[in-house]
């Protein structure tokens, strides 16, 4: 990092300064300049606090050169991260396409879903169970109901399952039917839940937060890998914006980004990303460009009838055709499908 000093610093506030940073373990090597000293401090700096050495007297800025993310910066592991979900790979030349309904209806609707999506080529099905809703009134998610009717259809089908845990009582639960745990975008810094999945040998799924900063996003990813979980996947899911034409805004530029700060896989969810069926497939499509390693879609066998977000479901018809169209897509961005 990089200390640059006030103007005409004194001797004694630059003997403090010194030392702290030598206190730290950092090597240092300071330029003299007419006015000011900028002091490099050679060392990691990611234990310590910016802002208490910041407000030592006499520096006027601190500049960090590594990334406060440690464990998911690209820097420590140039190659990309591949998480393995029984013979499905994410992050590597597979782009990984995750369907299904936003929430689990009943036997019948996941069925038909699950049986659909499987014929049209994705890899893992989705389904919520436990939802979180904005209104307390609204349907809630079959629960461990759910998790069940998951189970048999990952049987009939053979494709694993993604699905949200929402509170930590329910993690055990959730994580015993679940090949993926998806961490939901408003959980996203519940640091409790984080490192309790952190603790499990089992994929995680962490969507973005909708108000959440890149750097905030992978910081929590950080949180489940420090407790030794490496097998996390980031989704880039729309963020608050103040447009409101579209129930978010998907931030491809993040996914992009993320490609070249993290080595974890980044997976695109264009369903929550606009919140228009319409949208969907262009989204998909610009994801895949974008760099995604993968894709997660709300598909639904009648989206009028859907119990929650059914304005941004495809239809079966709709997601065949959309597999069909990211085939020379996945080609174009050297994947395959
Ligand atoms: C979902 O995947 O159905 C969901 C609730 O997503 P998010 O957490 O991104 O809103
Ligand atoms: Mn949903």
């Amino acid at each position: 990092m990089i200390i640059v000093t006030r103007k005409n610093i004194t001797n004694e506030d630059r003997a403090r300064i010194e030392k702290r940073l030598t206190d730290l373990g950092f090597k240092l090597h300071t330029i003299v300049g007419v006015e000011r000293l900028v002091i490099g401090a050679v060392g990691d700096k990611r234990l310590i606090d910016i802002h208490a050495l910041e407000s030592l007297p006499g520096v006027e800025q601190v500049v960090p050169i590594l990334q406060p993310y440690k464990l998911a910066s690209r820097d420590g592991k140039p190659e990309g991260t591949r998480v393995k979900v029984g013979k499905v790979e994410i992050g590597g030349d597979q782009l990984t396409i995750m369907a299904g309904p936003c929430a689990v209806e009943n036997r019948e609707q996941l069925m038909q879903a699950a049986t659909g999506i499987a014929a049209a080529g994705a890899h893992i099905l989705r389904g919520g169970a436990y939802k979180p809703r904005t209104s307390p009134y609204a349907f809630q998610g079959l629960q461990e109901e759910g998790l069940a009717i998951l189970a048999e259809a990952r049987a009939a089908t053979g494709l694993p399952i993604i699905t949200e845990v929402l509170n930590l009582p329910e993690l055990e639960t959730v994580a015993a039917t679940a090949d993926i745990l998806q961490i939901g975008a408003r959980n996203m810094q519940n640091f409790g839940l984080l490192r309790a999945v952190g603790q499990l040998r089992q994929p995680v799924l962490l969507k973005r937060g909708m108000s959440a900063t890149v750097e905030e996003w992978l910081m929590s990813a950080e949180y489940i890998l420090s407790e030794g979980n490496g097998q996390v996947i980031l989704c880039e899911r729309g963020i608050r914006t103040f447009e409101t034409a579209t129930r978010n805004t998907l931030d491809l530029s993040a996914v992009a980004l993320a490609k070249t700060l993290t080595h974890l896989p980044v997976v695109v969810d264009p369903s929550h990303g606009t919140g228009k069926r319409a949208l969907v497939a262009p989204m998909a499509k610009a994801a895949v460009i974008a760099g995604a390693d993968g894709l997660i879609l709300e598909v639904h066998p009648c989206p009028s009838e859907a119990l929650s977000d059914g304005e941004q479901s495809l239809d079966l018809p709709e997601f065949t055709a959309l597999m069909h169209d990211l085939k020379a897509v996945a080609e174009l961005a050297g994947k395959r499908i």
